[in-house]
C-alpha cells in the first residue's frame, strides 16, 4: 500500500527555558491514519513536545507545517482552527453536562450542524465504550472515563492532527489497547494524524504504528515498535543500570 503523505512535520523543533535544552533539535513526521507513539524517560521532554506542537510554546528553533501551512509562529487558538487538537493528561470536560452533550458541544463549535452534530457524537460515544454512561453528567463519571469523554470531546472536533497526552491513563492494559485502537481507526478512517505520549510501554507496543524516543530532549530512536525495542539506547534507558 502506498504511504500517506505527512500531515505534521517539525524539523528541528527546539525549546529552550532560560539554560535548560528541553527538546533540543527534534524532527517528527506523522502521516494520515497514523499512530506515533512518543515515549521516553520522566523530564526527556514529551510534554514540551506536545507544548511546542499544539502552540502553547513557540520555538526556539526549527519548523514545525501542518499539510503545508507554517505552524511555527502560529498561536495555539490559530492552530486548534487549523485542525491541531491536544487532550491534557487530566481530560477536560464540562462537569455539569452529560457526556453526550460534552461530545456534542465540541462538534458544534467545531463548526457542524445540529444534526451532523449529533450523528458523530453517537458514533463516537459508541466507538468509545461510553454508550452506558453517555446520559450521565461528567462529575459523576470515574476518572477513567472523564478521560475518554475528553478524548470524544478531541474526536468531535475532527482533527487534523491530534495530540493525546497519556490517553489511557486510569485504564488497564486491554482497555488502554482497546482505547487506543478505538482512536486509529477514527484516525485511519478520517485521515488524520495522531501523537501521542503514553507511558505503558506493552500498551505503545501494540497499538502505535511508530514509535519516537526521546531522552535529554533528543531523539534517541525512532521507527516500529518491533524496531525500537531492539534498539540498544532503548535498551539501555528502559532495562539497563
Ligand atoms: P517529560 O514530559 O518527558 O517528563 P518535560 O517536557 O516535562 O519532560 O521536561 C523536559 C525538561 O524540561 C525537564 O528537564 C524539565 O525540568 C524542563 N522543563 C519543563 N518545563 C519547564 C519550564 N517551564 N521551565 C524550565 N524547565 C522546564
Amino acid at each position: 500500500t502506498a504511504r500517506r503523505p505527512s500531515i505534521l512535520r517539525m524539523a528541528g523543533g527546539a525549546v529552550h527555558f532560560d539554560g535548560v535544552k528541553a527538546v533540543d533539535g527534534v524532527s517528527i513526521e506523522v502521516r494520515g491514519g497514523e499512530v506515533v507513539g512518543l515515549i521516553g524517560p520522566n523530564g526527556s521532554g514529551k510534554t514540551t513536545t506536545l507544548n511546542l506542537l499544539s502552540g502553547m510554546l513557540r520555538a526556539s528553533a526549527g519548523t514545525i507545517h501542518l499539510d503545508e501551512v507554517d505552524l511555527t509562529r502560529m498561536s495555539m487558538r490559530k492552530r486548534v482552527r487549523r485542525g491541531v487538537v491536544r487532550t491534557f493528561q487530566s481530560g477536560r470536560v464540562f462537569p455539569r453536562l452529560t457526556v453526550r452533550e460534552n461530545v456534542e458541544a465540541a462538534a458544534l463549535g467545531s463548526g457542524l450542524g445540529r444534526g451532523s452534530a449529533r450523528t458523530l457524537s453517537d458514533e463516537l460515544i459508541g466507538e468509545l465504550g461510553l454508550g452506558e454512561v453517555a446520559g450521565s453528567r461528567a462529575e459523576n463519571l470515574t476518572a477513567g472515563r472523564v478521560r475518554i469523554t475528553a478524548i470524544a470531546r478531541a474526536l468531535a472536533c475532527r482533527p487534523r492532527f491530534l495530540l493525546l497526552d497519556e490517553p489511557a491513563a486510569g485504564q488497564n492494559e486491554s482497555e488502554a489497547v482497546e482505547l487506543i485502537r478505538s482512536i486509529r481507526g477514527f484516525a485511519t478512517d478520517r485521515d488524520c494524524g495522531v501523537l501521542l505520549v503514553e507511558h505503558d510501554m506493552s500498551v505503545v507496543m501494540n497499538t502505535c504504528d511508530r514509535l519516537h524516543v526521546l531522552d535529554g530532549g533528543r531523539t534517541v530512536a525512532e521507527g516500529d515498535p518491533a524496531e525500537v525495542r531492539r534498539d540498544p539506547r532503548v535498551i539501555e534507558i528502559y532495562f539497563g543500570k
